[in-house]
Order: C-alpha cells, then structure tokens, then sequence
C-alpha cells in the first residue's frame, strides 16, 4: 500500500536485488536500513568464479550507473555486452553502488534478520486487513558476536535470496539417510575446482548431483579439471533425462556462455570422456562419512541399488526460500514452489522455457496479504530457478508504483536522462 515519506523501509539481504531496491527507495526519499548477514553480494561471492550467462547490461540499473558516476565523475562501468563472473560484478559494479553516499551509511553488514512481525499483533488476527500497518514492523536482528537487537520499519522488502538456502539431496526432496548429519561436509555451492578447489577436486572421485545449470558447472569444470589431473573421476547423478541429455538447449540461444555449458554437459552425459560416469534414474538414498578412509559411503537407489565411495559429493539440488523470517506474518506462501502465491499462479500460468523471455507479472502479484511486507528478487520465485536480475529490476520499479502511489514512477526513465 501507499506509504509516504519520510518513512523507514528496512531491505534484508544486500545482493543485487537488496542494493538496488535501496537505492531506489533513497532516490525517493525513504529513510532505509539495510541489513546484510555477510558481505555485501555475499551469495554471489560464494560462486565468484562462474562466469555469468547473462550480459552486463541486464544486471544493472540505469540508477545504478547513475548514483556511481554522480559519486564518481571517472566511474568506468563494464560494457553493457560484457558477460562478467560473479566476482567482477561484485567489484565492479555492486560494492562501489553500495559504498556511494546514498547508501553507505544505510549498509548493516555482518547482521543476520532472525524474524520479522508485528509487536502488537500475532500472525492471526487482523487477517488480510490493512489495520495490521498501524503497528510498524519489529525486526529480531542478530550481530556476528550473537548478541540480539530490536530495529522498526514501516515498510519490509525481503531480498535475502534462496542461495543459502539448498533443498536436500534425497530421493523425492527427502534427505537421504545421513545427509542431515553432513549437511556442513557435502558441498551445496558451485567449487572452484580448477581455482581455489583445485586441492578437493584433482586426481580423487566426486559424485555430482543435479540437472540444472550449477550441476553443469560444476560437471564440466571438472571434465576440465581431469585434462590436467587424469585421475579426476565424477560420477553424475541425474533423475531424468530430456531427448538432449540431461540439459534442456535452448533453441538458438542468444546467451553464448548457457549454451556452451549446456552443449558440453550433454556431450559428458553422452559417454564423452572416460572420466565422468553418468547414472541416469538413480539418487542418494543414504550417506556417511568414514573417519578413517575420510570418504563418503553412499547407497545410491534406481532399479538396482549400488554402493560406492567418493572423496567429495557436490548436490546442485536447487535452493528454497527461508521462510522463518516471516512465520510470524500473513504470507500466503505457494504449496508448490514455497514462493509468495500470487507471483507463483502468474508465474505457473506463464511457463516458458527459456528464463530470458520472463518478464515480471505486475505491481499486484508483488502484495502479501500482510500490508507493507515484499518479497523480492530470487526469493520471489521460491523454488524455481529461473529468476534474473533483469527481472527483480522490474519488480523494483513495480512495487514503488505501490509504494510511491504513482502508477508512472520509472526512475529507470527518469535516470537515462540524468545519464545522457
Ligand atoms: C552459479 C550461478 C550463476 C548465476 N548466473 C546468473 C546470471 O548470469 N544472471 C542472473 O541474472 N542471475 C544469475 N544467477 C542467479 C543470481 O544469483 C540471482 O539472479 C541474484 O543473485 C539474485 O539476487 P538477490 O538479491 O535476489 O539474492 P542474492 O544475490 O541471493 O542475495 C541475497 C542476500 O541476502 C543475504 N541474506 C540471506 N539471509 C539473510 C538474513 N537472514 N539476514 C540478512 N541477510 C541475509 C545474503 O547474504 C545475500 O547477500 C546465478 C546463480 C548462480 C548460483
């Protein structure tokens, strides 16, 4: 709902979403604070080594170019066409955006957002009414050291992602036997197995699980690995398969970097190199961890059960949002994707292949049932995986249209003039 300023708005999570919503929100006068559990990008960081499949230019804001050339007459942004990796965007672009004046001094870093509610109601009353905004936000924050602090906002946009999040790497979903106990052993992220991983990955045998795009890294870099250390093995672990291979194509796909991951996946899958053993239908059905051997032991199950050992076991088994941030609030969350159900009806009525074609559905499908509270960024789509920058862009101009009251606010617009 409208809210004018100057009131508070408090962003969780400073990726690129977080940052980019802050600053738009500082161009309108809002007072922010945003609280970050880590780094600034902090999810990204942790795969600062992958490349980017989409350009420059769709992952930032013309806001964005706009507060860092202000700030800095010789600020020198990427080309729009350069396609990044994670690290140099953070350097590059986010970590100067986030250290401009209109938002360093709003930046709470090392701070983790325990939960968010409403001091004089509890979750069920006042249902679906605007009354519940009478009584701003309590936030539980916590500091690196533990201690615990109490902050307010009228206005709540949750963009703290789904990367530390992952879903478990058993069969439908489930754990496997064992995994909850070596949740902090098995690898989640994207390794740098040919950089700072190299140790972990080269000459010893890593069972890789998974069918997007993270587990094709993860596969071909260490395909790549095995070039320069031949006792390199994977097994790769997939539960279906498409007429491809395991990696849908795109057809004619304009992002040069997916494409040739997804080519080279499919031909490893295919029986390409003697040093990845691919098992289609199968998944972990338990795990543990032998001291001794410092191995893992798992029983993988299809048709037939096998057991095996492995040094290493990278699950890209997708992320899920956190949702305890908000139990205490009306948020009417998707039964299947976990994400805020009215960008997930849009979002499942408007399936398309290729996450590039989206675009975002509408001021209305970003509203809660709770007034004043936002979930945005990758958090948005809940499970599913196809969320981009480009889009949360989108969904920032969007929900100011709520916010701001004014059905044409584009800052957007408004700062390609500030920039020609
Ligand atoms: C390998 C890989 C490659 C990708 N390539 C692309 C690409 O080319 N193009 C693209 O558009 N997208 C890409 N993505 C998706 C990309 O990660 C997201 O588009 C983007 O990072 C989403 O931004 P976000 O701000 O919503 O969330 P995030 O970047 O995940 O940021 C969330 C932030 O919230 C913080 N946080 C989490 N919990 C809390 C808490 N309780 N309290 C305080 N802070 C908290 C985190 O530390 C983090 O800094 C890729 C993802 C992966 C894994």
């Amino acid at each position: 709902m409208a809210v004018d300023t100057p009131a508070r708005v408090a962003i969780l999570g400073a990726g690129p979403i977080g940052l980019e919503a802050a600053l738009y929100a500082r161009f309108l006068g809002y007072d922010v604070d945003i609280y970050e559990r880590g780094n600034v990008a902090e999810n990204i960081l942790r795969w600062g080594h992958v490349r980017m499949f989409s350009p420059f230019g769709m992952n930032r804001s013309t806001l964005g170019l706009a507060a860092l050339r202000a700030q800095e007459e010789g600020y020198v942004p990427p080309g729009d066409d350069e396609f990044l990796t994670g690290l140099e965007y953070v350097d590059r672009y986010l970590l100067p955006l986030s250290q401009t004046d209109l938002l360093g001094d709003h930046l709470k870093l090392g701070i983790e957002v325990v939960s968010v509610g409403r001091p004089e109601l509890l979750k069920g009353e006042a249902i679906g009414t605007e009354d519940r905004a009478d009584s701003d936000f309590r936030i539980l924050y916590r500091d690196s050291a533990g201690a615990e602090f109490i902050g307010t906002a009228e206005v709540v946009i949750d963009t703290t992602g789904v990367f530390g999040n992952p879903n478990w790497a058993g069969e439908g979903g489930l754990p496997a036997v064992g995994e909850t106990a070596l949740r902090d052993q098995i690898e989640y992220g994207v390794p740098d197995v040919t950089g700072s991983a190299r140790s972990q990955y080269a000459d010893r045998k890593t069972l890789v699980i998974g069918a997007g795009y993270s587990a094709a890294t993860t596969v071909v870099a260490l395909a790549k690995l095995a070039e320069d250390a031949p006792n390199t093995r994977v097994t790769w672990l997939v539960r279906q398969v498409t007429e491809a291979g395991p990696i849908m194509p795109i057809p004619d796909d304009r992002l040069p970097e997916r494409a040739s991951v997804t080519a080279e996946a499919n031909r490893l899958a295919s029986g390409a190199s003697a040093n990845v053993s691919f098992k289609l239908g199968m998944s972990l059905a338990s795990v543990c961890y032998d001291e001794t051997t410092g191995k893992f032991q798992v029983e993988l199950a299809g048709e037939a059960k096998e057991r095996d050992e492995f040094d290493a076991i990278v699950a890209n088994v997708g992320c899920r949002p956190d949702n305890r941030i908000y139990q205490e609030l009306q948020i009417h969350e998707c039964y299947a994707t976990s994400g805020p159900m009215k960008l997930a009806a849009a979002l499942q009525g408007s399936r398309a292949g290729d996450c590039m074609v989206q675009k975002s559905h509408g001021p209305q499908t970003l509203t809660n049932p709770e007034p004043d509270f936002y979930i945005l960024g990758a958090k948005s789509y809940g499970r599913n995986p196809n969320f981009l920058v480009s889009i949360g862009l989108e969904q920032i101009r969007d929900l100011f249209t709520i916010i701001g009251d004014r059905e044409d606010l584009d800052l957007y617009k408004t700062a390609v003039t500030l920039l020609s």
